[in-house]
């Protein structure tokens, strides 16, 4: 059967950091692990367990970046906890960043369309996959079963660097939430890389997509991939806010180490309904959570970002459930600025609301017996 089309940004992405992507040879220092063209431009830098993240969005002079090309804001920060970059690293950056300025004329012009708007149909796109399984050092890997997610969220923070790969890829612009690229060869091209990787955690997924949206029920490229990982010794770390995550339960559990994460912003359905449309009610992920916990699996929740919320009913309702929990705020204010003051809650939106909620549900979990954690180390996460 004749594959549908590759997106044209995994090969342009190449093209463009073509130089930083030779192979080096041993004890040459800082390398290129991987790149990725699917949420912007992104180039993963490692030496060692130093690993930094370098990040291509459009450019807009209104945004505080690490530097500016003609066509990019550049940002970069360390991948994992650590300090801040040397100057060393700085200057490797600086680099980067010049190798950019050379070649980002190669990459095709974008027109200036708007999006389509909310309310339009939603796209559904069946694609070849280029790449499926991504390094990100310290031998952990993403894989991201489809591209775009139609939960869609308004405040994700990821719409803005989809549309630019969208873009490159010619694509007509359309709003987030409606539209999705689905792998359809992702299984076939993962059973080809696993065969080269050291075995490590495989985050499924990281923020371009949810690997339990509705189209997972029909496609199945996450349970498909999930089958792969198992045969191959990876461990899955699963972050989801589907409740139908539950039906792939007789498969995780039989991964010596996985992880299933659900994200639950807040303890108010209301809330959800305004901030979260498209996902499942808070009730429904509860449930989940804690299917998987009493499966033997290894759980996380997720307070990202924190909603309006009672954080004592939150932890009280989440923490009999949770091994971890991650905690983070809002970014981005300004783009939902309008989901708050219809709800009529301007005051979460503050500095002051994520202070005092963050260290609440903070003390919450840590009195319950649940570890606190930015989730980075997913080893850590995984266990013995
Ligand atoms: S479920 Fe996750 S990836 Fe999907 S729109 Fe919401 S925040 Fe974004």
């Amino acid at each position: 059967m004749a594959l549908p089309p590759r997106r044209a940004t995994d090969a342009l992405a190449a093209e463009l950091f073509a130089p930083l992507l030779r192979p080096q040879p041993p004890g040459a220092g800082w390398r290129a692990v991987s790149h990725d063209a699917e949420q912007g431009l992104c180039l993963t830098l490692a030496q060692g367990d130093r690993v930094l993240l370098v990040e291509f969005e459009p450019r807009d002079e209104s945004v505080d970046c690490y530097a500016r090309t003609r066509r990019f804001n550049v940002c970069v920060r360390p991948r994992f906890a650590g300090p801040d970059l040397t100057e060393a690293e700085r200057r490797l950056v600086l680099g980067v960043v010049a190798a950019v300025r050379q070649r980002e004329g190669l990459l095709p012009v974008l027109a200036d369309a708007p999006a389509a708007p909310p309310e339009g149909r939603a796209a559904v796109r069946e694609v070849s996959a280029a790449r499926v399984l991504v390094p990100e050092g310290r031998n952990q890997y993403y894989l991201n079963p489809y591209a775009g997610c139609m939960i869609g969220c308004p405040f994700c923070y990821v719409g803005p660097r989809a549309d630019l790969s969208r873009a490159l890829d010619g694509q007509a612009p359309r709003a987030w939430g409606r539209w999705v690229d689905v792998k359809v060869d992702a299984p076939e091209v993962l059973r080809r890389e696993v065969r080269g990787l050291p075995p490590g955690p495989v985050r499924m997924s990281p923020i371009l997509t949810d690997p339990y949206q509705p189209i997972e029920r029909t496609y199945r490229i996450t349970r498909q991939c999930l089958e792969i990982l198992l045969e191959a010794g990876f461990s899955p770390v699963v972050l989801t806010r589907g409740a139908r995550v539950v039906e792939d339960l007789d498969l995780l559990a039989r991964f010596p180490r996985a992880a299933v994460g659900l994200s639950i912003p807040t303890d108010d359905d209301a809330v959800r309904r305004r901030f979260e449309p498209g996902a499942d009610p808070v009730d429904a992920r509860i449930d989940a959570l804690a299917r998987c916990r009493a499966a033997g699996l290894r759980t996380f929740v997720a307070v990202q970002p924190m909603l309006p919320m009672d954080p004592a009913r939150l932890v009280a309702l989440t923490a009999p459930h949770a091994h971890v929990a991650r905690i983070d705020r809002m970014y981005a204010l300004d783009r939902v600025a309008h989901l708050y003051d219809g709800a009529g809650c301007p005051e979460a939106m503050t500095d002051a609301f994520f202070e005092r909620t963050g260290a609440a549900l903070a003390a919450g979990y840590a009195a319950r017996g649940v570890h606190v954690d930015a989730l980075d180390d997913l080893d850590a996460l995984l266990g013995p």
